[in-house]
């Protein structure tokens, strides 16, 4: 079988980042408890959950787990890429823990505007998943946010007055795209747009479409949590071409490709290589 990577796929910056403080905590031997999944990929979770990251839900699972045995200040309370609200940071100090903040440049740029916009009078709209991760901790750095998960959502966005809209790092610009030409139809006294979806998000993008107009079947790898990942698959789907999103070789089909020359591959930003690597080689053999 033909196979065409896409020129743009995999691990981000955020994401690698993320994996290494997380792997330079764990070598120096400290104690490292991360507030939920560090990445949306089981696999990457799991290796490092097996050189001893503790991974837990709730900053009270830290608190039960250590009180026994070590001071607060041996402990290390990891923040993922995708950050947290602030209030989840002030507690994490109050309790003493040893703070290391992985939140991505990109992510933090999202949340500053959130509390500048606001601030400046404006009523902030986030295009994005309500129960993304990101998106939760976004709302937490104003009082008051919309969140507006696409053109279907509009009725919950402020019918007038002064509005900012940014968007979910990860969203697709098409969909961002769709909500901003909507809300421009309203008449707000004024309305802010800051892009604010990631490059890499959007570059791994554009690589995908770029494949789907040459390729007979396209395979997006990765976590099915991973909303970058999602996007991908919805947009190669829209641009016409057959697409199966995988989190690894094991869910592959043989009927996936039957009568069919060339497949294109893609993968989300917190896939590893190894596993982009693995599913090419085999889908080549076929
Ligand atoms: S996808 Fe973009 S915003 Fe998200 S972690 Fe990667 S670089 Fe940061």
């Amino acid at each position: 079988m033909k196979v065409i990577l896409a020129k743009k796929m995999g691990f981000c910056f955020g994401v690698e980042h993320a994996i290494e403080t997380a792997e330079t905590l764990l070598k120096e031997n400290r104690n490292v408890y991360c507030l939920g999944h560090l990445i949306h990929n089981n696999q990457v979770v799991e290796r490092l959950s097996g050189n001893g990251l503790k991974v837990v839900d709730e900053l009270s699972q830290v608190r039960s787990a250590e009180k026994q045995t070590l001071t607060p200040e041996q402990v290390n309370v990891l923040i993922r890429s995708h950050g947290c609200r602030p209030e989840l940071l002030e507690e994490v100090r109050q309790c003493g823990y040893n703070l290391v903040d992985a939140t991505c440049v990109l992510v933090r740029r999202v949340q500053n505007l959130v509390s500048e916009l606001y601030e400046q009078g404006y009523q902030v709209i986030v295009v994005g998943d309500p129960d993304h991760p990101e998106v939760r901790g976004v709302v937490g750095y104003a009082p008051q946010v919309t969140v507006v998960a696409g053109v279907a959502d509009l009725d919950k966005a402020p019918a007038r007055g002064k509005v900012a809209v940014v968007s979910q790092t990860t969203h697709s610009a098409e969909d961002f795209g769709q909500v901003v030409g909507q809300l421009a139809m309203r008449s707000y006294e004024e309305m802010k747009i800051v892009n604010t979806i990631c490059k890499e998000t959007a570059r791994r993008q554009a690589s995908a479409v770029e494949l789907c107009s040459i390729v007979d079947v396209m395979f997006v790898l990765g976590s099915r949590h991973s909303a970058n990942t999602g996007e991908l698959a919805e947009l190669c789907r829209r641009h016409g071409v057959k697409t199966y999103h995988l989190q690894g070789w094991n869910e592959f089909k043989p009927e996936y490709v039957e009568g069919k020359q060339t497949a294109g591959v893609t993968a989300g930003a917190s896939t590893p290589d190894w596993l982009i690597k693995e599913f090419t080689a085999k889908l080549e053999e076929l």
